[in-house]
């Protein structure tokens, strides 16, 4: 990234913050009873959390659109003022004085003065400088950065658009507070493109198509962020499972399977246990020995890999597994199939030598590309993050020479490999460097897709060795990938990809035959049979309704092929075709037919 393309998005995230401030100066003006909460900027604009007190029926109070309309009033006329930003830094008992009637923010100056959490509630390690910053007669606890004036926020370019509810710091046992979303961009045109695109994604977005569609559901016996995939959705999983297991094969993997459950120990040993503690489920006891639910699926592939010796000529072993793991996500920040809290994950373990390196870390981004190019992926980063020397021994597992050794390696696969990339340092996990994958669905929305790790901390942990060529142990470097991430969010991202209109291997109904009358039924039987028998997923609609209904009703579900069949059809053994985009072809054959759906299926063709 270039250094004026940062100095624009310091510039665009400094606006986004003080956007935030102006909001809430306008909420306080037109609700002067209004708690204010938390008012970050994000990264397409910016939010606040108020709480405006209860209803008349006793529920938090909330904004209605025409509220919403007021406030942007407001605040266009607030940054007409042309008010400064200023910074002050003040005590504690200054602070509190200052937000007396603010209850939340009186919460957030108690977390600063112990020196644990941030003015956001985001725990930190040293104790910071309390401040806050003024624009007009608006005074909040901030440490900024912001811009030097309102005028400098460009007042056409920023709109707000959306109000959610809350939890008071995310947590479900905190008041409901009302969160006001605004979006804001350098100009007019860029906040509108933006606009067109969250328009599109509403149609396209993966729960309402999810439901239209039949492809998951959530039920609340079973409980929150646990779907349950119907028979639609369930084709598509075996796709993707099919598709990985070709992929995989075809990379050298072995394939193994793990329990969901297992002893405390292990996760002990792989250190999850107690710093990953939060995000995984209370154990159970059974015997007098405590169970864990597994969030992660790592530390029973290191057992497999230590249940044989190895030698270095039997590396890399490379272990695959679409494995189901549980975690904790607290009610309030479930989203959809985005955040859920039972996943399962395309993972895979490599471990391999040193030398293997950079081999094995070009070939897994290779199988990236791969499916990129299956699935129409154009846009696509790695994120790579690196250590900083400074952190070696705290920080990071203090090791600098693989550090070193791996991010060269990694770096040097990547631009040989022409793959775009961004590197971030000082944010690599604790046992090596890591790639985020970003993605972007043809709508032009970002999704974060996985994670790619290198660890040289963990096969330590576990005693993992080979013998290497001298004849000596060695413990090998592991890499953790998971290309196609979670069932759950890559269906997420491929809903809203492809609007649902799912290519046809990936389609859970490939082809509906549609007689024109009842008594075509028995040769739309007899071809819905033919077309199963050559592994097509077809249907036969035999319902009373005409036939345009069916044709309507096999639209709405996005079958991509309708065959319709009449008088002409039985008489020839033919079908008329008509596809989901429309275009028609009569007098086809069955047997081209079921040929170019085959062919269709194995290139994994978009085409319909
Ligand atoms: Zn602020
Ligand atoms: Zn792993």
């Amino acid at each position: 990234m270039s250094n004026q393309q940062n100095n624009q998005d310091a510039q665009l995230y400094r606006i986004r913050h003080s956007l935030a401030h102006v909001m809430a100066q306008a909420v306080l003006e037109l609700y002067p009873e209004a708690k204010l909460g938390i008012g970050p900027p994000i990264d397409t604009g910016f939010y606040y959390d108020f709480d405006l007190g209860p209803d008349e029926d006793g529920k938090p109070r909330s904004f209605v659109p025409e509220d919403l309309e007021q406030i942007e009033k407001r605040m266009r006329r607030i940054i007409a003022g042309k008010h400064s930003f200023t910074y002050k830094e003040v005590s504690a008992d200054e602070a509190r004085q200052i937000f007396k009637d603010q209850s939340y923010k009186l919460e957030l100056i108690d977390g600063l003065a112990q020196g644990s959490l941030d003015e956001y509630g985001n725990e930190i390690e040293t104790k910071p400088v309390i401040s806050t910053y003024t624009q007009d007669s608006f005074e909040d606890l901030c440490r900024g950065p912001h811009i030097e004036a309102t005028h400098q926020i460009p007042a056409d370019g920023f709109k707000l658009t959306s109000v959610a509810g809350a939890y008071w710091r995310g947590d479900e046992n905190n008041a409901m507070l009302q969160r006001i979303y605004g979006t804001a961009w350098p100009n007019k045109k860029e906040l509108n493109q933006y606009l067109q695109i969250l328009e599109e994604a509403k149609k396209r977005d993966h729960r309402k198509l999810g439901k239209e569609l039949e492809l998951f559901i959530f039920d609340e016996d079973v409980g929150p962020g646990l779907p349950l995939w119907l028979p639609n959705g369930g084709v598509i999983i075996d796709e993707l499972e099919k598709l990985a297991k070709e992929q995989e094969t075809k990379h050298g993997y072995d394939r193994v399977r793990t329990p969901h459950l297992t002893k405390e120990d292990l996760f002990l040993r792989s250190g999850h246990l107690p710093y990953y503690a939060e995000s995984m489920y209370p154990p159970m006891e059974m015997e007098g020995v405590r169970y864990y639910i597994k969030p992660m699926n790592c530390p029973f592939h290191h057992k497999i890999f230590a249940s044989k010796p190895h030698s270095y000529r039997d590396l890399p072993v490379r272990l695959a597994e679409y494995g189901t793991c549980y975690r904790y996500e607290k009610s309030g920040e479930l989203f959809g199939l985005m955040r859920v809290r039972s996943m399962q994950m395309n993972d895979a373990h490599i471990y391999c030598s040193e030398d293997d390196f950079e081999q094995e870390f070009m070939d897994v981004i290779q199988m990236y590309r791969e499916y990129f190019e299956i699935f129409g992926i154009e846009k696509y980063v790695m994120r790579f993050s690196t250590h900083h020397k400074n952190g070696l021994g705290k920080k990071y597992i203090d090791n600098e020479r693989l550090w070193r050794k791996t991010e060269e390696m990694v770096r040097r696969a990547m631009t040989n490999g022409d793959v775009p990339f961004v590197e971030v340092p000082d944010e690599a996990a604790f046992y090596g460097p890591k790639i985020d994958v970003q993605i972007w669905s043809a709508i032009g929305r970002e999704f974060t897709l996985a994670t790619n790790q290198v660890d040289f901390a963990v096969p330590e942990r576990f005693n993992l060795t080979f013998i290497n060529s001298e004849g000596q142990e060695e413990t090998p470097l592991c890499i953790h990938r998971a290309p196609l991430s979670t069932h759950e969010r890559m269906m997420g991202f491929l809903i809203e990809h492809y609007a649902g209109k799912f290519p046809v291997w990936l389609s859970p109904e490939q082809a509906r035959v549609i007689p024109i009358t009842a008594a075509h039924n028995e040769y739309a039987v007899h071809l819905q049979q033919r077309l199963t028998d050559a592994g097509i997923r077809a249907k036969a609609d035999l319902g009373a309704e005409r036939m345009n209904a069916k044709i309507r009703q096999a639209q709405l579900m996005q079958v991509p092929y309708m065959l319709v069949v009449g008088d002409q059809e039985v008489q020839n053994g033919t079908v008329s075709l008509r596809r989901r985009n429309n275009t028609r072809q009569n007098n086809l054959t069955v047997a081209s037919f079921i040929t170019t759906v085959q062919n269709r299926v194995t290139t994994r063709s978009g085409e319909l």
